[in-house]
C-alpha cells in the first residue's frame, strides 16, 4: 500500500479532534490551567484562573504601550494591541500550547471574542476594514488542521462584525521552526516568505494583522514591510492574543 504520512497526519489531527468532542461529551470539562471541574456557565478555564490571567490592560493606557514601543523605528503601524502578557511558567503559556498544539481552534475563537469586548469601547477597532490572519504554511495548516491566529481572528469577527481577509498575503516558504535563532537571523529568514495576491479588494483602507503571540516583532516587520512594498498607503494595525514580556 502506498503510504502517505501527510494524509496520516492529517486524519490522526481529524480523529483526535472527533475523540475529544466525544470525551467532552461524557465527561464533564475541566479547567486546562488548574483542571478543577468546570460549571455550566465557565468556559476552557474557571473563573479563579480566568481572573489570575496576565491581562495586559493596554486598552487602558492613554501613553504607548510596551507593544507599540516594539515596533518604533521599525514598521510604520497605526496600532496595536495585546490581550495576555506572555511569560513562561505562567498560565498564559498554558493556553497557547492549547491553542497551538493541542488541536483546540475553539479556543483561539472565545480569545478572539474576548479581544473584541475588551475593545469595544475604544478607538482601536475603529474604521478596520478587515481582519487578516497571520499565514502560515499550508503543510503546517495541514497537520495542525488550522491556522491559530485565524480562529483568533474568527472571534474578533464574530464580535466586531469586521469580516475575514484571507485571500491577499500567504506564507510563501516553509522554512521550519526559527524559535531558536536570534532576531536578526530570523529576520533574513522571514523577510521574503510572504507572497501578496495582485488583487487588493479597492475598499480595503485598513487592515488589522491578527497573530497569536508577539516575540521580537520579527515576522509582523517582514509582513508589514510585503504588504506595504505592493501597497503602501494601507494602514495596519496589529492585534495579538500575547506579547512576550
Ligand atoms: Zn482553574
Amino acid at each position: 500500500m502506498h503510504y502517505n504520512k501527510e494524509k496520516t497526519n492529517f486524519n490522526l489531527t481529524k480523529l483526535t479532534i472527533l475523540a475529544k468532542d466525544i470525551v467532552e461529551l461524557i465527561l464533564p470539562s475541566t479547567c486546562l490551567i488548574c483542571q478543577n471541574e468546570l460549571t455550566r456557565q465557565e468556559k476552557f478555564c474557571c473563573s479563579l484562573c480566568f481572573n489570575d490571567l496576565q491581562f495586559t490592560h493596554f486598552e487602558k493606557f492613554n501613553e504607548p504601550t510596551p507593544m507599540d514601543q516594539l515596533f518604533w523605528g521599525r514598521s510604520q503601524i497605526h496600532s496595536t494591541f495585546a490581550l495576555l502578557d506572555y511569560e513562561k511558567g505562567k498560565s498564559t503559556q498554558v493556553l497557547l500550547h492549547e491553542l497551538k498544539y493541542n488541536n483546540n481552534p475553539a479556543l483561539g475563537q472565545f480569545l478572539g471574542e474576548l479581544i473584541a469586548k475588551k475593545l469595544k469601547n475604544t478607538a482601536i477597532l475603529q474604521g478596520i476594514d478587515a481582519l487578516v490572519p497571520v499565514p502560515i504554511h499550508h503543510r503546517k495548516r495541514f497537520t495542525r488542521g488550522y491556522n491559530q491566529s485565524e480562529e483568533i481572528a474568527k472571534g474578533i469577527s464574530k464580535s466586531s462584525l469586521i469580516p475575514i481577509q484571507t485571500k491577499f498575503i500567504a506564507k510563501s516558504s516553509h522554512v521550519g521552526s526559527q524559535t531558536k535563532r536570534g532576531r536578526f537571523l530570523r529576520w533574513d529568514n522571514v523577510s521574503d516568505n510572504f507572497s501578496l495576491s495582485k488583487n487588493k479588494p479597492s475598499t480595503l483602507q485598513h487592515i488589522a494583522i491578527i497573530d497569536d503571540v508577539v516575540t521580537t516583532g520579527a515576522t509582523i516587520e517582514a509582513m508589514v514591510a510585503s504588504i506595504h512594498k505592493t501597497f503602501p498607503n494601507l494602514r495596519i494595525t496589529i492585534i495579538s492574543l500575547a506579547i512576550t514580556k
